[in-house]
Parts: structure tokens; sequence; C-alpha cells
């Protein structure tokens, strides 16, 4: 059972008519769903909104009211990439809701996994600076959930989108019961990333940096991802993995891009979800949207994303022969 969160607040976050991270991305995606018959395949749910305490276990409060005063004022920024309008606020508390709705869900069997269809993005926003399009960090606010609430010890981020999760990264560096993993264009914004960042004090080697050239094509970025997920990921023996889902590795998309196709998508989910089916994960994943900004492509990313999460006819993988179990 695959798990859809979504509401229309996400797309009221109004970051004007000229932005790449806008809601059209939403809306065409939604059309998309419906048109294929996908949506119907899904256990589609509003979210909650996450809590304040919630989003304070990853931001500071002074930050945290920064936003809601600047969206209660109407409009203003957080950086030069960053607006925020009337209600950019309300829509973050939700897409920050969205994966811990999901996280509920899953831990009480009521759903394998789960895709949340939010903005604005996460993976940007720093304890206390939100920038890159983004307000709060939803993936961080989620692993740290699985760290209070239920108490895991071993959760994986895995950040594919095309840009380095800079704030997740700052946010868990010293933390061991957090491994992220990040494959992002290099050098490229926003500037950190480089493979020699790994962690510091009881952090250290647990964050994995997979700087990647802008030429890079499909068959090497899917090498490289299978080698590290069933290498030092798999180590790790998670219990849950969250995904920093990006689109904006797709080959032609407006600002960033890499070689991958849309099909490449539901290999890098299958190869994930390999991973994932270990006894202790149980298949727990969570993935929620960050990047993707080709319009036309951003719809079809998503599905093959997907299809990978609802097992459904899987692909062969690259060199893997037959796939072990179901
Ligand atoms: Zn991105």
């Amino acid at each position: 059972m695959t798990l859809l969160l979504y509401d229309e607040i996400f797309l009221k976050h109004d970051t004007g008519a000229f932005h790449p991270e806008n809601y059209k991305r939403l809306e065409h995606t939604l059309a998309h769903l419906k048109t294929t018959g996908l949506w119907d395949r899904l256990k589609v749910e509003k979210p909650r909104p996450a809590t304040l305490e919630e989003i304070a276990s990853v931001h500071g409060e002074d930050y945290i009211n920064r936003v809601m005063l600047i969206s209660q004022r109407g409009e203003g920024q957080l950086d030069p990439d960053t607006p925020v309008s009337y209600h950019s606020y309300k829509a973050a508390l939700y897409a920050a809701g969205a994966p811990l709705t999901a996280i509920d869900a899953i831990m009480e069997g009521k759903a394998t996994n789960a895709f949340c269809l939010v903005r604005p993005p996460g993976h940007h926003a720093r304890p206390n600076h939100g920038m890159g399009f983004c307000l709060f960090n939803n993936v961080a606010i989620a692993a740290q959930y699985l760290l209070s609430r239920y108490n895991l010890k071993r959760v994986v981020i895995v950040d594919w989108d095309c840009h380095h999760g800079n704030g997740t990264q700052e946010i868990f560096y010293e933390e061991p019961r957090v491994l992220y993993l990040s494959l992002h264009r290099w050098p490229f914004y926003p500037g950190t990333g480089d493979k020699k960042e790994t962690g510091i004090g009881k952090g250290e080697g647990f964050t994995i940096n997979i700087p990647l050239s802008g030429n890079t094509s499909s068959e090497e970025y899917i090498r490289t991802f299978k080698e590290v997920m069933e290498g030092k990921v798999k180590d790790f023996r998670p219990e849950f993995i969250i995904i920093s889902a990006g689109f904006d590795t797709y080959v032609d998309d407006p600002i960033a891009g890499l070689g991958l196709e849309p099909e490449d998508f539901r290999r890098l989910t299958e190869i994930l979800l390999g991973v994932a089916s270990s006894p202790e994960a149980n298949k727990r994943v969570v993935s929620c949207l960050e990047g993707g900004y080709n319009l036309q492509a951003l719809p079809l990313c998503i599905e093959q994303h997907l299809l990978g999460l609802l097992g459904s006819n899987p692909l062969p993988l690259d060199g893997g022969g037959q796939g072990e179990g179901d």
C-alpha cells in the first residue's frame, strides 16, 4: 500500500509568476496522475500540519517566528530566491506535517511507503536560515521525529535532488543516528557537498557526499547510486529510509539537470526499496518532493517514482541479474 499525501494549501504558496518553483509543478502532476489512473491506485490522504514543537526540533524559534511574521504581512523574501507569501507559512507547516503523517501511518501498519506531494521544498533550509526555495526542512523534521517519537537509532536520508541538501547536512552533521547521503551536481548551487564533508564528532562518517560532474550519464549515475546504496547504506542497517526526492536531475531541467530520464527514477526507487526490504527497515520508506522544474517532465518522473514505490512490474536492474525475493 502506497500512501500519497497532498493538500490544496500547497498550491497557495505563491512565489510569483516567473519563479521556477511554482504551483504549476503540482497542478501538472495531479492532472497527469489522474489522467493515467495512477491516482486511483494510491491511498490519497490529507496531511496534518507539523506542530511548532516539531518544527523547532530542527529550527530556531526566532527563525520560525520570522517566517510567520513575513507571511502574516503578506509578502517578503528569506533570500533573493525564496519568496514568502500570505499562505506560505501555513503551506510550510503542512509540507513538514506530510512526512510525519506518513510516518505514523507506516509505523501503525496502515501503509508500506509514502510519497509527499508537497511544496515548499525543504532540503536547503538551515536551522536559522531559509534559502533556495526552502522554508522548513521537511525531511530533517521527519528524521528527527523518527528519533524522538519512535526512538529509532538508524535513519537514512537519501537525497537525489540535483542540488546538495546543505540544510539537511548541517542539521545532522554531528548526529550518528542519521546517515545523510547526497548525490549532486558539482560544482553547483549551493556550493557545499564536497566529498571531504563527512560529518564531525560522533557524526563522523555518517554524511556521504557524492559530487557528480554536469555531464554524468544516466548509466553512470545509476551505477554509482546502486554501489553506495548496496554498500555503505546497507551496512548501516537502516530502520527507516527518507528520500529527498528532487527530479531536477532530469536531463532537460531548466535550472539544473544531470543525465536522468523519467524511467530512471523507477530504477533508483527499486534499488532503494531493495535495501529497505531488510527485516530492520521492513520496507519503510517516506519520500518527499524537493526540486524538479520541467513542467512537462516532472509529472512523468513522479509517475515512475510512484510505480517503483507501488512495486508493480519491476524493471530488470542493470547488471543485477535476477531480482531477489519479491
Ligand atoms: Zn534541486
